[in-house]
């Protein structure tokens, strides 16, 4: 397809039937990817999606790139596989907090120790949609949503506080139904020279009757806006915060204001970029460093087969010394 071609949103959408329920924040998600593509003119040849399990992760059935579904919890080694093999493709890891922070946890504090160049979208709902509504590892502690026989006996994770503690260089929150506000933090975040990770507020209107559209919205709060509800959600940058690294002595300082601002919640939700630094090395370039030809002659465009498909590699070598001798 040529690039001109592919301008509109709609022109990254697949015709798989889509089976979330009426309501479901992920639409929002969905819409606002397509758009970043769009803007950011990505032929769909150039972009990756991967994702887990979950409601979340039909999303790369949705969108027309290429797309792998994943297994639970295994959205961030397979994606980071694709753009190690692959540096030249844009890739985005999308899936749930169940998947995400629950069995996926140790891949995701350590894809922030490798900054590599990739964005990681979280559908963040609190619940484990996909089968039945059980809490998810983002649910306060203490919330009794309507799937649940018994109020939530875990504390909550902070994907905010977590990213930022594992070295994300990235770090942001957006909220699905404030879809122009989402769709130009994907667009920043695929735009990061570095490992970028987005926190969405996603409703689930069938298995969370908590954290809703209202809720977010702060249509149950006593304070009001001149009679009108005042949301909870409000935009850091419309407060003046000022995320960016600008260079490596305020790494501290920075990543101290974005640990405050995550811990914000209840009346007050922080939306928008946390924290960026681009004074990181990017994984890419570690590799680089030991292998210089890395970046042009990746993995992925290596010859592994020869005109009949007979193997170009010759073990033979490496087999020899693994050969156990008898003494
Ligand atoms: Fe969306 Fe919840 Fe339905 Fe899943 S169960 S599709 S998250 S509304």
């Amino acid at each position: 397809m040529a690039l001109e071609e592919i301008l509109k949103p709609q022109d990254y959408a697949t015709e798989v039937h889509n089976d979330w329920c009426p309501g479901c924040g992920d639409f929002g998600i969905l819409r606002t990817v397509q758009m970043a593509l769009a803007e950011l003119k990505l032929n769909p040849y150039r972009v990756a999606m991967v994702s887990g399990i979950g409601c979340s992760a039909k999303t790369v059935h949705y969108i027309k790139t290429y797309g792998v579904h994943t297994l639970h919890g295994r959205v961030l080694p397979v994606a980071q596989g694709v753009k190690l093999a692959n540096p030249g493709l844009e890739v985005v890891a999308v899936g749930g907090d169940g998947d995400g922070m629950g069995i996926g946890g140790a891949h995701f504090v350590n894809a922030g120790r490798r900054n590599l160049d990739m964005l990681y979208i979280l559908f963040d709902n609190g619940v484990y949609g996909l089968t039945k509504g059980q809490a998810s590892p983002t649910l306060k502690l203490g919330v009794q949503t309507k799937s649940l026989a018994h109020p939530n006996i875990n504390e909550a994770v902070n994907p905010i506080w977590l990213a930022l503690a594992a070295g994300a260089t990235w770090v942001g929150r957006g909220y699905s139904y404030d879809v122009k506000h989402l769709k130009d933090l994907i667009v920043q975040g695929i735009r990061h020279r570095g490992y970028a990770f987005l926190d969405v507020l996603q409703p689930c209107p069938t298995y969370n009757d908590i954290n809703t559209k209202e809720w977010y919205g702060g249509e149950d709060r006593a304070e009001t806006n001149g009679g009108r509800p005042l949301p909870r959600v409000y935009k850091l940058d419309g407060e003046g915060f000022d995320p960016v690294v600008h260079d490596s002595s305020e790494i501290e300082l920075k990543a101290s204001k974005a640990l405050e601002k995550s811990l914000e919640w209840g009346d007050r939700i922080p939306i928008g970029v946390f924290y960026r630094n681009e004074h990181v090395s990017m994984y890419g370039d570690r590799i680089q460093q030991r292998i210089p030809t890395y970046f042009e002659n990746p993995p992925a465009v290596q010859r592994i087969a020869g005109p009949h498909g007979e193997p170009l590699t010759d073990l033979t070598k490496l087999l020899g010394r693994l050969t156990i001798k008898p003494s």
